[in-house]
């Protein structure tokens, strides 16, 4: 029996057989064809992926056109014309009839040849045209990989995924369902894969030095509890991680009672951050208070596109419908930076640093279109319903007045075609720093302020959100700015929420009710635990303790007086 350690992302306990994902490595199946229809099937296949990409492509290089210049655009233009190019689908067609290989596996010799004619040029523009082909070839075998059949081979039964690290486009190819825990060398505890992970409820360990001392098939338990892996169990520790199993499953499943005030009588509002609306059938609706963030470029990631006006009304209302009459604030996509460079999966928006800043609301706004398609779907069905919208990353005023315009239109649209809808309440996230000078100006302009701690950490911290660990969660500065947002609400009486997984966390939680957080917004799987200690939070108890925060000079030092009051005051946690 070894032990191997990591990083506790999102927590649970699994016990299966280890599947290795290698991301760069294309899984190639072997099946040959055997027949004309076989052969005519397996060409419309590359049809409709090559149809897929291209217009995929071309969606991208307008957005490229628009965020950065026609340079960058040129470089999409040569995918296009190699995707467009009759010889690559005669040369696929030539070997599937004359080798009997299946699509993929005659797709990727094909490109396999370009590569290489490419790589072995002298021409500095040739070897870089490389790397389009290989994020062509990816793609393509991306869109032909997903038939049902080629999906089940990649993981055949449910197992722990064991990489360097995962994207969420990863995990939505993989199948979630097939997913029992994942295990990472690679991802921070605010990253999207870490929000996904919660979202699914799968054990999540990162961090982890020695992966390659995990084989593939062999069985392991991950503890994302107590933070290790443990190879070869014994039948005795099995058992024991059995009996834990079962009984985390019953504590899972128990009733969680809406706590809407903390134990000396003050409110205290506790809201779900949802991304799939599965995640609302396995709780009862009369155990949140609303939902405080509904992250819609999830949609976008489910389906590897922008869904269009229709699938999100239709996605809206499946919402609505579940949670009955309680609120719910739904945020514009946010798209960009990492979620929209995972959605597209460009190798040139991994290698080029042009794109870091790229998404959030700037992206909306240089695509006016999908914005206002998604305030006209929202709009469609706000009829009496207690809906909100907010703005994410804005960092200026300038943002929030271009997308107040935008819903203008979006309802003056609606009302020529008399299509009837309500007042709807248009906030702003509050994430990043250059909207910290602004605070009192931006509360005037929007009706409510939800702090995004995630993305903020990273402005003002400059930490990253895919590499880093807690510590964040407790560093002064975090706790200075939030007070800050706090005050600016209150000076301007609009409601203030925190929705970044800091309001997850059981140490930083006793932080941000001391510092005036009185809403929060947590993933569904940390609902339970956040419930418990809010209910036993006695603020009388913590009168100094914002003060005490700020005098510290390092996030340890914090963390570690929060752990003191936590252990003090609520309980020993596990
Ligand atoms: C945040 O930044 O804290 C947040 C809630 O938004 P997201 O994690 O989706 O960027
Ligand atoms: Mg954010």
């Amino acid at each position: 029996m070894k032990i191997i350690k990591g990083r506790n992302i999102s927590q649970g306990i699994a016990i299966g057989n280890v599947h290795w994902h290698r991301s760069n490595v294309l899984v190639i199946p072997d099946e040959q064809v055997s027949d004309q229809a076989q052969i005519e099937k397996e060409m419309e296949n590359l049809q409709s992926a090559i149809d897929n990409c291209i217009s995929e492509l071309e969606q991208t290089r307008k957005l490229v056109v628009r965020h950065l210049d026609e340079e960058h655009a040129q470089i999409i233009d040569s995918q296009l014309m190699i995707l467009k190019d009759p010889y690559l689908k005669k040369e696929v067609k030539e070997l599937i009839e004359e080798e009997k290989f299946n699509v993929i596996k005659a797709f990727n010799i094909v490109i396999a040849n370009y590569e290489e004619r490419l790589s072995g040029s002298q021409s500095d523009y040739h070897r870089q045209r490389d790397l389009d082909i290989k994020d062509i070839r990816k793609r393509i075998v991306h869109y032909l990989i997903k038939r049902e059949d080629y999906i089940n081979k990649q993981i055949q039964e449910p197992s722990i995924l064991v990489s360097e690290s995962v994207s969420p486009s990863d995990l939505f190819t993989l199948d979630p369902e097939n997913v029992m825990g994942i295990i990472t060398h690679d991802g921070g505890a605010d990253s999207h894969l870490a929000i996904m992970a919660k979202a699914f409820k799968l054990p999540y360990l990162s961090g982890v030095e020695d992966l390659e001392r995990i084989d593939e098939d062999e069985e392991i338990i991950l503890d994302a509890y107590k933070g290790k892996i443990i190879k070869n169990p014994v039948s005795k520790t099995k058992q024991l991680y059995l009996d834990k199993l079962r009984k985390y499953e019953l504590e899972r499943n128990k009733k969680i009672e809406l706590i809407e005030q903390t134990k000396d009588g003050t409110p205290f509002g506790i809201y779900i951050n949802v991304e799939f609306i599965n995640e609302l059938d396995a709780l009862d609706r009369d155990s949140y208070s609303g939902i405080g963030l509904f992250r819609t470029e999830f949609l976008g990631l489910e389906r590897n596109a922008f869904p269009s006006e229709q699938e999100q009304v239709e996605v809206y209302s499946e919402v609505l419908d579940k949670i009955g009459d309680k609120p719910i604030v739904f945020r514009t996509f946010d798209f960009g930076r990492d979620k929209f460079i995972d959605m597209l999966d460009m190798e040139m928006f991994h290698v080029d640093s042009s794109y870091q800043d790229w998404g959030g609301i700037k992206l909306c706004l240089e695509n006016p279109e999908i914005l206002k398609t998604q305030f006209r779907a929202l709009l469609k069905v706000s009829s009496q319903r207690d809906l909100h919208i907010m703005l994410p990353m804005i960092s200026n005023l300038d943002e929030v007045e271009a997308a107040k315009e935008l819903f203008q239109e979006a309802q003056q649209e609606l009302d020529k075609k008399n299509i009837n809808y309500s007042e709807v309440k248009l906030g702003a996230m509050v994430e990043t720093k250059e909207i910290l000078e602004n605070l009192d100006e931006l509360a005037s302009s929007v009706e409510f302020f939800s702090i995004g701690t995630n993305d903020l950490a990273h402005f003002i911290l400059g930490t990253s959100r895919d590499s880093d660990s807690v510590t964040h969660h407790y560093h002064p500065f975090m706790f200075k700015a939030i007070s800050g947002i706090v005050e600016a609400g209150q000076r301007n009486q609009i409601p203030v929420t925190l929705c970044g997984e800091m309001g997850a966390d059981p140490y930083a939680l006793i932080g941000l009710a001391a510092v005036g957080i009185r809403n929060i917004s947590v993933n569904t799987s940390s609902l339970a635990s956040i419930t418990r200690e809010v209910k036993n939070i006695d603020l009388k108890k913590m009168e100094n303790l914002d003060s005490l925060i700020y005098s510290c000079d390092d996030p340890e030092t914090v963390q570690s007086i929060l752990i003191e009051y936590y252990e003090q005051y609520i309980g020993k946690n596990e």
